[in-house]
């Protein structure tokens, strides 16, 4: 079809060719720094399994499903309960009434601390508890678990029946289209993990590539490969769109050097000459959301990717579900970006500059730097080359 003879990813506005490019080239290497720092490898979760669809569900036994969680004293202070985060109701009462408003073109600082504003696009409530725990995300990758069979049927089955995917393409609107393409992408790059570090000889416990489990699960599906790159320019449109608020943030983990290269690297991503140059608007979401059905579309769109949120306290296997979890924990956040508008009545207008009261937890931003790093990690080497032959 125009689009894979053009090379240009539909509905984004960049070729397959400059991904690759500017992927090896700077977002690859520049990510897998990042997500070692000290700030971007603690994820905070719940793994308690409490599926609200499913009671009876059985978890898995392989052990490379099960999650190492970090002791106390591993991960940073300022992570912990209670440490100089802002409570809501602080910002709701400096930015919900608009005699306080302030002016933002001459106030830059976007940033004014984490908070735990909840994220209207996802079921998780984030606020800290006793079930929080932190992960350490490093030395829990994601790989293949053994996890499948009916139980991982039933949440994919359930995923996709929220977006309504037995319709043909051309009769879901551009919008519904896009929640579609956004999960098939993550699904996508979920199976690339799998294929990337399989065990191939439960014997020997030798692990490496599974060709066969990557042509079969998303080589051999055109679209597969489409929807992950679709998934990549997405997410990273939103964080470069968020980029002031990024810059500002505080990545603090209580040691100054690690600190200092976190802001580096995040700077060096979001401010990078080469990416502008190349893909300087990877997704153009003002193009959504418009006309008469576009506010009724969007709070259709929010309630059906909550549920998808949801859906993935159900995920049998704790290692599945705590990158389940994480990434669509990162795709809602990018959702949030792209799509928060200030004030209800500016739904239907062109939605290109960000939201200035727009807030984030600490723990979303952990989760779309990580979900942009996986995207990254799966386009490179697989993608578009491959999908050639
Ligand atoms: P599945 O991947 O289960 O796919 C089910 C069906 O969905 C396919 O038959 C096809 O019709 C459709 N489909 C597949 N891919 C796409 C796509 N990209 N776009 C559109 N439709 C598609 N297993 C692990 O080993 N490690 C993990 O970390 C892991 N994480 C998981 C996280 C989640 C949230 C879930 C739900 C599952 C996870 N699994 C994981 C299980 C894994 O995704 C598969 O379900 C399992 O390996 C069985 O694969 P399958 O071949 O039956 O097809």
């Amino acid at each position: 079809d125009k689009h894979r003879h053009s090379g240009i990813v539909e509905d984004c506005c960049c070729n397959y060719e400059t991904v690759d490019h500017v992927n090896g080239e700077v977002l690859h290497p520049l990510l897998q720094e990042l997500v070692k720092t000290p700030f971007f490898r603690y994820f905070k979760v719940r793994l308690w399994c409490d599926c609200p669809f499913w009671p009876d569900d059985g978890m898995c036994l392989l052990r490379d499903c099960s999650v190492c969680e970090c002791p106390e004293s591993e991960f940073p202070d300022s992570f912990k309960p209670n440490h100089r985060i802002l409570p809501s109701d602080d910002l709701k009462c400096q930015e919900g009434k608009p005699q306080s408003a302030v002016d933002r073109t001459i106030d830059s600082k976007v940033f004014r601390g984490w908070t735990e504003t909840d994220n209207p696009w996802t079921y998780d409530d984030e606020t800290d508890n006793s079930e929080m725990t932190y992960v350490n995300l490093q030395l829990n990758p994601e790989r293949y678990t053994g996890y499948s069979g009916s139980s991982a049927r039933r949440i994919w089955d359930a995923v996709y029946s929220e977006n309504c995917p037995k319709y043909p393409a051309e009769e879901l609107c551009q919008e519904e289209k896009i929640l579609y393409k956004l999960i098939s992408g993550l699904h996508s790059s979920i199976s690339v993990h799998i294929a990337s570090d399989y065990l191939l000889d439960e014997a020997t416990n030798l692990w490496g590539h599974n060709l066969e489990i990557l042509y079969d699960r998303v080589l051999q599906y055109p679209n597969r490969v489409e929807n992950l790159y679709f998934t990549f320019l997405f997410v990273l449109r939103a964080v470069t769109k968020a980029a002031e608020y990024l810059e500002q943030a505080e990545y603090d983990t209580g040691n100054p050097i690690d600190d200092l290269t976190t802001q580096s690297l995040m700077k060096q991503l979001l401010y990078n000459p080469k990416l502008q140059a190349a893909c300087p608007l990877p997704f153009d979401e003002a193009k959504l959301w418009k006309g008469q059905r576009g506010p009724e579309l969007k709070l259709k769109i929010q309630a059906q990717f909550k549920n998808i949120s949801a859906v993935m306290d159900c995920v049998g296997c704790e290692k599945c579900r705590l990158w389940g979890k994480l990434q669509v924990s990162g795709l809602g956040t990018a959702l949030k970006i792209l799509f928060s508008v200030n004030g209800e009545e500016n739904l239907v207008q062109t939605v290109r500059f960000i939201d200035p009261q727009l807030q984030m937890q600490r723990n979303e931003v952990i989760a779309l730097m990580n979900l942009l790093n996986r995207l990254s990690e799966s386009c490179k080497g697989y993608g578009h080359r491959l999908l050639r032959h």
